[in-house]
């Protein structure tokens, strides 16, 4: 993706008000990110745990989603340890639960979406073997080109769905 800078950052929430995005921690100064290896910027806030953020391009503007982290439901099994975003498969506890209001009426009327994904948000390292998942992974001949696109492929149909009725 293109480099953002934090004020470009900060006015591309779509999910939440204008005060929350203002209190946003933003991850790692911009010019410490190698933004040309990330179809996203993804970040769990580091005062708050239970929060997250997706930051991408989306059809020509940039989208940024507020989420929160759904706390590891108590005696049930979650649904999936696969990322919904890069498709790495997990163990359980490194998969978390992502769920973000939607933009515009739907999300006034109190309407979600969740993701389960990777709990660190860290897709564009593990298509790239930058990070290694603990268990081994179901064999798979696809490039990492492939990978890219699938990635962006389920990022934006995750983005398209939060949008729906802006
Ligand atoms: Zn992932």
């Amino acid at each position: 993706m293109e480099p953002l800078g934090q004020d470009q950052i900060r006015a591309s929430f779509v999910n939440c008000t204008k005060g929350e995005a203002k209190g946003v921690t933003l991850p790692a100064r911009p010019d410490e990110i190698p933004w040309d290896e990330r179809e996203f910027l993804g970040w769990r806030d580091p005062k708050a745990t239970a929060r997250a953020y997706l930051v991408l391009p989306y059809q020509g503007e940039t989208v940024g989603l507020s989420l929160r982290v759904a706390p590891r439901p108590k005696g049930r099994v979650l649904l999936s340890n696969m990322c919904g975003l890069c498709t790495t498969t997990h163990p359980l506890s490194d998969i978390a639960l992502f769920s973000g209001r939607r933009a515009g009426k739907l999300g006034r009327e109190g309407n979600t979406l969740g993701i389960y994904a990777c709990s660190n948000l860290g897709c564009s390292r593990y298509i790239r073997g930058e990070l290694k998942p603990d268990v081994p992974q179901p064999s798979e001949t696809l490039t990492l080109e492939e990978r890219v696109f699938r990635l962006e492929d389920k990022l934006h149909r995750f983005v398209e769905r939060v949008l729906e009725s802006r």
